[in-house]
Parts: structure tokens; C-alpha cells; sequence
């Protein structure tokens, strides 16, 4: 049995391994998912690929570990949530991506590179979304907040008013998205910052977003990242996992 406690150890000694091939799509070898067959039955059978060869031979995505365990924020998002959305959602988004990518004969481009492409065939558009998105929501939480460093409530302030009124346009593009989707905020090229929300897995960096931007921010309102604990209210989720935004990787976000 491989507790939550034994899994996130794994995880935690496979970050640096996944920072560099997640991303990575160069290349033709195969690299197995690491994370996956280590949060199956035998934790401890895994590959001795040396980080930078397996960087540069990657052929396909990889789901990024959790910079803590499933059941880091009891008081935020359940932990059976936190699982089923991350070892199943997010993992199916992947294993999607990577088929729909052989099919289109699409390799060698970062997620980025894709998401941008002038036409993106819908199985792209959405499973390359739904990585991208869910790498960004769990890269962008943190159970030990400190709240925002001085320089980034200053930058919030000038384009928002208040930290108080950015919060709560940003809880409310989570309110009102209709159905599924994303509440995000990003940078634009002259670096001013805006909130914005997507439907579905769409994202502002896609070419058919209402308004693009570079995201620094994202947060899932999609009924499977809040149903079990909160069931219909949204809002509260919102109001919540606000609470649990890591500010300095947000700031490190920005260019
Ligand atoms: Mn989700």
C-alpha cells in the first residue's frame, strides 16, 4: 500500500527530474512516466535516466508531480479530490495530449509552442489545455502561504486598486464562468496584469481566447477540482483556495 505520505516522498525526489522533461518535448526516445509507475505497486522500481538525456529525449508529455501530498490542504480541497484530480484528470489530459499529438505527427514543441499554433485540432485544443492548465493550478498553490511579497501587492495595486479588489474580480471571474472552465490572471505585453476567465480547457495563451495574455495564474472552477467538499458553492471554493496561492511563484511568473 503506498500511503500519501510515501508517494509525495517520491514525488519530491523526482521534481527536479520532471521540471526539466515536463515541458520537454524534443526528440524521439521514450521516457516512461516516471510518477505513474511509481504511484502503482512498485514505488521503488524506477528508471535511472539522467535528467538532462531524458530532458532531451523526450517524446511525450509527462504529468507533473505535486509539490506536496494529496492531503496538503485539508482545510482547502479534500484529499480524494485532490487524487482523483490530479492521478485522473490531469493524467488522462496527458495520456490524451500525447495520443492526439502522434496522431496529428505534431513532436518536438513545447506545450507553449502548441497552445499558440494558429489552428489547434480540438483534441489538442482541449487535452493540451487541460495539461497545460492543471500544471499551472498545482504549480501556483502552496500550503504554507506567506501572502504577497511587497513589489507584487505594489504591481497588483496599480492595476487592480487594492489587493482586497483584486481578489475579488478574480473570485468573481470564477463565479460567473458559465458551466466549465478557467479563472485566470495574466500579463500582457506591455506587463500590465487583468484577470480574464476561458470555458473549458481553453486558455489565454490559444488564439481563440476572448482576450490573451500570458498566464500567471490560473484556478480551476470546474465542478471535479471543488464538488465533494463544497458541492454547489463555487464561491466558497473561490473564497478559499485564494487563500492558498503561493504569490512568490505567481511573481516569479511574471517578465
Ligand atoms: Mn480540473
Amino acid at each position: 500500500m503506498v500511503t500519501f505520505k510515501t508517494l509525495n516522498s517520491t514525488f519530491m525526489n523526482k521534481r527536479k527530474f520532471l521540471k526539466n522533461t515536463v515541458m520537454a518535448t524534443t526528440g524521439m526516445t521514450v521516457v516512461p512516466s516516471l510518477v505513474l509507475s511509481s504511484c502503482k505497486t512498485e514505488p521503488k522500481k524506477e528508471e535511472t535516466v539522467e535528467p538532462e538525456a531524458a530532458a532531451a529525449t523526450a517524446t511525450s508529455f509527462v504529468l507533473p508531480p505535486l509539490p506536496y501530498g494529496y492531503d496538503a490542504f485539508p482545510d482547502t480541497i479534500d484529499a480524494m479530490t485532490m487524487e482523483i484530480h490530479h492521478s485522473k484528470h490531469h493524467q488522462g489530459y496527458t495520456n490524451k495530449l500525447n495520443a492526439a499529438l502522434k496522431e496529428a505527427n505534431i513532436s518536438g514543441k513545447t506545450i507553449e509552442e502548441i497552445l499558440t499554433m494558429d489552428e489547434l485540432p480540438t483534441a489538442i485544443r482541449n487535452n493540451g489545455g487541460g495539461f497545460y492548465n492543471h500544471s499551472l493550478y498545482w504549480d501556483i498553490l502552496t500550503p504554507g502561504n506567506e501572502g504577497m511579497s511587497e513589489t507584487l501587492a505594489t504591481k497588483i495595486t496599480e492595476d487592480f486598486g487594492s489587493e482586497e479588489a483584486f481578489k475579488n474580480e478574480l473570485a468573481t471571474a470564477g463565479a460567473k464562468r458559465f458551466g466549465s472552465g478557467w479563472a485566470w490572471v495574466c500579463q500582457d505585453g506591455d506587463k500590465k496584469l487583468h484577470i480574464c476567465s476561458t470555458p473549458n480547457q481553453d486558455n489565454p495563451l490559444m488564439k481563440v481566447a476572448e482576450q490573451m495574455g500570458t498566464p500567471i495564474l490560473g484556478i480551476d472552477v470546474w465542478e471535479h477540482a471543488y464538488y465533494l467538499k463544497y458541492q454547489n458553492k463555487r464561491g466558497d471554493y473561490l473564497q478559499n483556495i485564494i487563500k492558498i496561492i503561493n504569490w512568490d511563484k505567481v511573481a516569479s511568473r511574471m517578465s
